[in-house]
């Protein structure tokens, strides 16, 4: 088949193109992201292979469809930047990547915590600079520590593994408990009660309407006093600006993000040269317990090989007719 990717970065060649030497799809990748402004680069091409910030809205997907695509391939496990309503009535199939590396995403939020607890990204700059004094740098120790894990899906119940295995008492919520999680020792707790106690509370949900701004101004209030937030999932399930209101109060001791709501604008692109115009995003740059990630937990060479053997096996069955294994339900 033909297939148009999107938002391609030179490792999306590498691994696509490594994936597709036993295949025969005839693969064009495109920079851009896809876009009102850029769906016509798609014209002809049956699939479409999309990322976590492109716009695969019903607007974008009525062109896809007019201009003969059948298949929108996401190489993501999130599905949330397409209008599945459209795509039904569209008659466009969707597909995504359920499950590349959880190990990937949970192994670098852990990386955030540690990061943040031990003030590795302050420590590295004070030695280079010729400064070895330890002042600020206090940490904690993980083992004895409350964390807070919200959503215990497949990257979620890695991280209760990973922290079970530090000593933490890991709490969980999810309305649809995963049963590998009590036999680890996580128990699973309402709400409030991983609010109240919880050192670090950590996010591995969806982004959904309900999930949307779920830590809000609201729920900082109910976190204990110097709490950790990290979120590897998506941007939206903060209210960024109740975030530094609690950041700027100490209400939240520090906060570790792979993920920004407003990150279409800015990541996977060096901007170095320019102004940030983002005035939320610069203030969370200037405080020096925030360490952010460019939307990279999924970055490994296991996550990689994964995503496009997973993508290209589903072109192979969408070519071939057959029902689709890793189909998002429209
Ligand atoms: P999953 O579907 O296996 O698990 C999600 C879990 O969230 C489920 O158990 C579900 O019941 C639970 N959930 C749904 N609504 C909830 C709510 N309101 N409160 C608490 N839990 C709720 O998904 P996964 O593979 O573990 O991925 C989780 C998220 O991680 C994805 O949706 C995606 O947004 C994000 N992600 C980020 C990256 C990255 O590179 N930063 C990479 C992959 C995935």
């Amino acid at each position: 088949m033909r297939i148009a990717v999107f938002s391609t970065k030179p490792y999306d060649r590498t691994y696509l193109e490594r994936a597709n030497a036993s295949r025969e799809h005839e693969i064009v990748f495109f920079e851009p992201r896809l876009t009102r402004g850029t769906v016509a680069l798609a014209s002809g091409f049956e699939a479409v292979c999309a990322f976590v910030n492109d716009d695969v809205s019903a607007e974008v997907q009525a062109t896809l469809a007019q201009n003969g695509t059948r298949l929108i391939a996401l190489r993501s496990a999130g599905f949330n930047n397409v209008d599945l309503e459209s795509a039904k009535r569209l008659g466009l199939s969707v597909v995504r990547v359920p499950a590349y590396s959880p190990h990937a995403v949970a192994e670098h939020t852990v990386a955030l915590m540690l990061g943040l607890n031990r003030k590795i990204h302050r420590a590295y700059n004070r030695v280079r600079e010729g400064n070895f004094s330890l002042g600020g740098l206090i940490g904690f120790d993980m083992v004895g520590r409350t964390a807070g894990v919200i959503g215990t899906g497949k990257i979620g119940e890695v991280v209760c593994r990973i922290l079970t295995g530090f000593g933490c008492n890991v709490l969980a919520y999810d309305p649809k408990p995963n049963a590998e999680c009590e036999p680890m020792g996580v128990r699973y707790v309402p709400l409030d009660e991983l609010y109240a106690q919880a050192d670090i509370v950590t996010l591995h949900m969806p982004l959904s309407k309900e999930t949307h701004h779920l830590i809000d101004a609201d729920a900082i209030e109910r976190m204990k006093r110097g709490v950790m937030l990290v979120n590897t999932s998506r941007g939206g399930l903060l209210d960024t600006p109740a975030v530094i209101e609690g950041l700027k109060s100490g209400k939240i001791g520090s906060l570790g993000l792979d993920v920004y709501e407003g990150e279409a604008e800015l990541f996977f692109e060096d901007h170095s040269g320019h102004t940030l115009h983002d005035d939320v995003f610069a203030r969370l740059l200037t405080f020096p317990n925030v360490l952010v990630t460019g939307h990279q937990a999924f970055l490994t060479e296991e996550a990689l090989t994964q995503i496009a053997e997973t993508t290209l096996a589903s072109v192979d069955q969408f070519a071939r007719g057959e029902s689709l294994t890793n189909a998002v339900p429209t």
